[in-house]
């Protein structure tokens, strides 16, 4: 038995979620006194892989069958429900992602599992295993029982920060049989996301709405993203508009985020908005308007013109 962790790839480096993911799975192995293996799917180098031992992984099973680098939901469901059989797995852990979704429930229907998505602390094991998750775009927690015999526990990111080791886990390769069957959807077309710190990852985001006026005004914006080494986000309109790319939306209908710090300037803060961002750790609101809804959610604000405010901002940071 032991604990199963899906690690994801981004051009053949380990993610930042999955290497949470690793660590909160090893931590998990730690309670239930096993070891923690990680499955990866894609073209990867060894020496990469092996880091997963840095975040408390023992072993990596590494699918590189050529037909896996495409990413597909379906498939790498079927890949990973193969090594949990073999590994015999009891729990296994992924990052709630995009990629997370689209396996979680079709591996816990594999598996004949219980799943918790959103989850955001250690199991209690003092009386079955129970999981905290967040719910209700993060206005409220629940407690679920998971008693199936597997559990997949979909891991919310930034709830847990991996402490490094100088471990290195060992490499196996995993060649498992995937029927034609999990191909029939198939990704026709990707699009990389642009700048250098992508959006679901990133730990400091600066994010700005329709008080910018125009996609003209974005300079400043980027000026202290890059700054701070931020990711840069914006409100809805702001995408449907064209000022910016679709995947800097964030919100209910775009792009969930929960970083350390999550700066918006110029957006009123509707209840939409708020959906995707209310679980950063701290938000830093800008706007000129002191009744803009978003400063009841601020952890700090500013009532001023983000004209003013941002390349102050930015000066202060880059005297640092
Ligand atoms: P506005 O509401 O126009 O606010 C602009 C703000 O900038 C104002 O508060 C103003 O005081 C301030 N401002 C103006 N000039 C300055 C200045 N010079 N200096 C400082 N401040 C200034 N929205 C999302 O963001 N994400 C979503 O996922 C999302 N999903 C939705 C889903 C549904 C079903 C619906 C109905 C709506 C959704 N929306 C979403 C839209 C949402 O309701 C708001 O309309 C939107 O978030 C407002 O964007 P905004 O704050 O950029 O613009």
């Amino acid at each position: 038995m032991s604990v199963l962790i899906f690690a994801e790839l981004d051009e053949g480096k380990l993610k930042k979620s999955s290497q949470e993911a690793i660590f909160y799975g090893s931590k998990v192995a730690g309670m239930l006194g096993t070891s923690a293996t990680a499955i990866v799917i894609g073209a990867a180098d060894q020496g990469e892989l092996a880091t997963a031992g840095r975040f408390g992984a023992t072993k990596v099973l590494h699918a590189a069958d050529s037909k896996l680098n495409e990413v597909n939901g379906m498939a790498y469901a079927s890949v990973v429900a193969a090594a949990a059989q073999q590994e015999g797995a009891k729990v296994v852990v992924l990052a709630k992602s995009s990629l997370g979704d689209a396996m979680a429930a079709r591996l816990a229907g594999k598996l004949k599992a219980g799943l918790a998505p959103n989850v955001i602390d250690l199991p209690d094991l003092s009386s079955g295993f129970r999981v905290k998750t967040s719910i209700y775009t993060g206005k409220a927690f629940a407690y679920n029982e998971l008693k199936a015999d597997v559990k997949i526990l979909a891991i919310k990111k930034n709830t847990i920060a991996p402490e490094e080791t100088d471990a290195t886990a060992s490499v196996e390769g995993f060649t498992p049989t995937v029927a034609d069957s999990d191909f029939v959807l198939k990704v026709t077309n990707t699009e990389k996301a642009t700048g250098d710190i992508l959006l679901p990852e990133a730990d400091l985001v600066v994010s700005a709405g329709r008080g910018l006026k125009g996609p003209e005004n974005w300079g400043i914006v980027e000026d202290l993203a890059k700054a701070l080494h931020a990711a840069t986000a914006c409100s809805k309109p702001v995408s449907d508009l064209d000022w910016r790319p679709h995947h800097e939306h964030v919100g209910q209908t775009g792009i969930k985020v929960s970083p350390n710090l999550y700066i918006a300037a110029g957006i009123s803060g509707a209840i939409q908005h708020l959906a995707g961002v209310n679980s950063s750790k701290v938000i830093v609101v800008i706007n000129k308007d002191p009744d803009a809804p978003f400063f009841k959610s601020a952890d700090y604000g500013i009532v001023g013109d983000v004209f003013e405010i941002l390349p102050k901002l930015t000066k202060a940071v880059q005297a640092l």
